[in-house]
Order: structure tokens, then C-alpha cells, then sequence
């Protein structure tokens, strides 16, 4: 038995970078995780099952998967691709940076629309930050100097489980050495979730006041009166949550889909970084959104470094990069018949996707490439198997707070799975010979 130290988690967007994993001698087989969260551990302890896809698999007629080569699936996804006039490549959250940026390659090549899970996530925030700019840290900085945090709509006890005890709530930092007794905690939500419950201050909202109830934190702000109810917040309350923000030193705002997507959108979190601004005023404040999916963050830093967009960005005018969200996302392509042809890559999008979406994705060709079964697996024409990437294979991935960080390979793929990145090269490299060939 070995131990590999210091392994990134590739589940969440916290990518915990503490875990320890036990693999046999021979590198084939995981046999122990350390510090992991439940969900994070079970990414590691599932990856030797043994229902494992290890081959492609393409759709009969009867509807039933026949086993395929790799080189007949990379034919067959080049093929499609060409025929296509403008194929949907959707997804991107939960593989490295190496491989978002050689599909963008093959995209930019075959004139499609690239666009990843933020589109149906944390878009909003994305528009609202390209607007209104962003105030921000690391999280190491939250663990270090924050004394009040704010959870808006999001719930870390579920979602990100172990974002509590390395950075928000309870760790003891430079500046935090009392941990979770120097740190005033809030939770902003419609509903009393697990994070509510461990927080100082629970703030229940009517669901979609958020909007209003910011703009009523920024008049108290600024001294100014507001109405005795605010969005089912009692103006007490909402005065004695500034009070206790006023008296910190060192604010975070994190906040989830609960302030995404609510009505007002984008506009909610153009409130909420203007809010955040205000509160410079008065002390050190900050936001950070709640990334789900491992490395979404990395699919907009790659996005937005190659082409300046961080999703649904349209390559099908070969010449420049569209991004006009509501006509370039792509359940708005998909429910316009605006595509032709699909790739889901490292995402789930008939699990994610409102039902008359995936209704067309299904009707459409059809590629996924994913390590596992999933929903949109079984409505593909052609499953692609890959390596898993911060367990299979190493590469760069982006934390919730924008920092890059190189996940690890701690086992070896089963024999002749491809990586995500060596697959689009080698669909990029076929695409070149079919055009070469006409
Ligand atoms: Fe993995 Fe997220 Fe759990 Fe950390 S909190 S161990 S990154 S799933």
C-alpha cells in the first residue's frame, strides 16, 4: 500500500486539497480517502465498480448500445460534427482546463457554441460581474480574516460540505484564532436549511424579495429610512443584520443559486456586489459565489481567456466569438431547433435541462463523453468513456474563488480509457484529415 498526500478533490467547488488516499502497490486501485467529505470520498471509493463503461458505446436502431472502438467513435463524432451547421458543445464543469481548451479547438474548427454549466447556474453572477465588477478575495483570506459571513441562498452544509470547517464558519486563521466564536455568522434564505440552523442570525425571506431586501440593506446603509416590512423581513431585523456587519472587519458574502435564480437574476447580484461596495464604507467587505461543479470556474477562465466570454459563446461565425445570452445559451438554441448536433462533455444536461431541451438534445445527434452513466448518456447516440479527472488523471482546475490549482492523478484509468484532453486532440486531428480528404 502507498499513500498519495495532498490529493485535490474533484467534486466540489471547495477543491479540498488535503485529502490522503490509499492506492495498492501497483497504482490500480484505490483502497482508503482521508478527509474527505461523504460525497468527495465516494467519488475515489466508486471509481474500480465494476458496471464501469470502459468502451465507447453506440445506440442501435432497437435501441440497445453495441461496444465500439475509440477510433470508430472518434470517426463517427468528427463526422457528425462536419455534417452539423451548428453543433451544441455544452458542459465543461467537471473535467481540467487542458481538455476545455482543446475542445474549444475542435468547436472554434467546426463552427459551434460552447457553453458550459454556468449557464444554467451562475450566469447571472458572470453578466452581473462583467457589468458591475466584482469585489473578491481568496478563501484563504475568508479563513484568515473574516468575522462576519453572509450565506445567501446557498447551502454549503449540503452542497459544498466541507467549505464550513476549512474556511467559513470554523477554522481559526491569523486573524480568526477564536474560529467560529470570533465570527458573527448569517444565512439569508426562504427556507431554514442545515446552514440556517448553525448560523448566529437567520434571515428568512419571502422567496424572490431578494432583490428588494438588499436594496433595504443598502438604504439602512446609508441611514435612510425603509418600510416597517421588507420581503417578510422585519425592519428590525434587517437593521440589526447591518449593525452586525458594521461592527466586523472583515465581511464575506457567499451566495448560491437562491440569489441567482430569483427573480431580478443578474440584477440581484449587480445589487448584492453594489451592497458589498457600500459596505467599504464602513469595513472590509467582500462576495464570493458558490461554484458548484469542480472546475465551472476553469470552464469560464478558459472561455473567457480564449474568446472573452465566460459562457455561451458562439464560434459558428468562424471570423469572431458571439455571446449574447438568451440567444447563445443553449437552452434557448435547443428549444429554437437552433442546433443541429450535440456534445456533452463532463455534464449532465438531460439531469439540469428543462424537459423540452433535452426533449430536442435527444432528437438531435448526439455525443457524451462522461466516465459514467448518466441521464444523458442513455439518450445519446454515441457514450464515451474517459479517464476521471483528480483521480485518473491529473490537470488544472479553478476553485470557486478563481484560484488555479493542479489536481493529481492518484490511480491509473482502466486499460485503453482515454483522457478528455487526448480525445478532443484526436477528434480535432480527424476533423483536419476528413477536410484534407474533400
Ligand atoms: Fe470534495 Fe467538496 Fe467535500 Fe471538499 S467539500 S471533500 S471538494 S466534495
Amino acid at each position: 500500500t502507498k499513500t498519495i498526500k495532498n490529493v485535490i478533490c474533484t467534486f466540489c467547488g471547495t477543491l479540498c486539497d488535503d485529502l490522503e488516499v490509499d492506492v495498492t502497490d501497483d497504482g490500480k486501485k484505490i483502497l482508503q480517502v482521508r478527509n474527505a467529505c461523504a460525497i468527495g470520498a465516494e467519488k475515489y471509493l466508486h471509481v474500480g465498480n465494476p458496471g464501469r463503461v470502459v468502451v465507447p458505446r453506440m445506440r442501435q436502431a432497437d435501441g440497445t448500445y453495441k461496444d465500439i472502438s475509440y477510433d470508430e467513435a472518434i470517426d463517427f463524432t468528427a463526422k457528425t460534427l462536419l455534417k452539423a451547421k451548428k453543433p451544441l458543445f455544452y458542459g465543461w464543469s467537471s473535467t481540467n482546463c487542458e481538455a476545455i481548451s482543446a475542445g474549444n479547438v475542435l468547436a472554434e474548427k467546426t463552427g459551434g457554441v460552447i457553453d458550459n454549466c454556468a449557464t444554467v447556474c451562475h450566469g447571472s453572477s458572470l453578466l452581473a460581474i462583467q457589468d458591475t465588477g466584482v469585489p473578491s478575495c481568496t478563501l484563504g483570506e475568508v479563513k484568515n480574516r473574516a468575522d462576519r459571513i453572509i450565506f445567501w441562498g446557498c447551502n454549503p452544509a449540503h452542497a459544498h460540505p466541507r467549505h464550513m470547517s476549512r474556511y467559513s464558519i470554523f477554522p481559526r486563521g491569523f486573524f480568526t484564532a477564536k474560529g467560529q466564536k470570533g465570527r458573527k455568522i448569517i444565512c439569508v434564505d426562504c427556507r431554514e436549511t442545515d446552514t440556517a440552523k448553525v448560523a448566529d442570525t437567520f434571515v428568512r425571506i419571502k422567496q424572490s424579495y431578494d432583490y428588494e431586501i438588499i436594496d433595504a440593506f443598502r438604504t439602512v446603509l446609508r441611514g435612510e429610512e425603509i418600510p416597517a416590512e421588507v420581503g417578510g423581513v422585519p425592519a428590525e431585523k434587517i437593521k440589526e443584520v447591518i449593525e452586525i456587519l458594521k461592527s466586523g472587519r472583515f465581511v464575506t458574502l457567499f451566495f448560491g443559486m437562491g440569489l441567482t435564480h430569483t427573480l431580478g437574476r443578474n440584477h440581484n447580484i449587480d445589487e448584492a456586489i453594489n451592497f458589498i461596495r457600500d459596505l467599504n464604507d464602513y469595513t472590509k467587505a467582500v462576495l464570493i459565489a458558490m461554484r458548484g461543479h469542480y472546475n465551472v470556474t476553469g470552464a469560464g477562465q478558459v472561455l473567457g481567456w480564449q474568446y472573452g466570454y465566460p459562457f455561451a459563446c458562439d464560434l459558428s461565425r468562424l471570423t469572431m466569438a458571439r455571446h449574447n445570452p438568451g440567444e447563445t445559451t443553449s437552452v434557448d438554441l435547443l428549444v429554437r431547433h437552433e442546433v443541429d448536433a450535440c456534445v456533452v462533455i463532463a455534464s449532465d444536461l438531460a439531469a439540469h435541462f428543462p424537459f423540452e431541451a433535452t426533449r430536442v438534445m435527444a432528437s438531435i445527434p448526439t455525443i457524451t463523453i462522461d466516465p459514467h452513466i448518466s441521464m444523458s448518456t442513455e439518450l445519446s447516440d454515441l457514450h464515451i468513456p474517459v479517464a476521471i479527472v483528480g483521480v485518473e488523471v491529473g490537470g488544472c482546475c479553478y476553485r470557486m474563488d478563481n484560484v488555479p490549482i493542479e489536481t493529481r492523478k492518484c490511480v491509473d484509468a482502466p486499460e485503453g480509457v482515454l483522457e478528455d484532453e487526448e480525445l478532443f486532440n484526436r477528434i480535432t486531428k480527424r476533423v483536419d484529415e476528413i477536410l484534407a480528404e474533400n
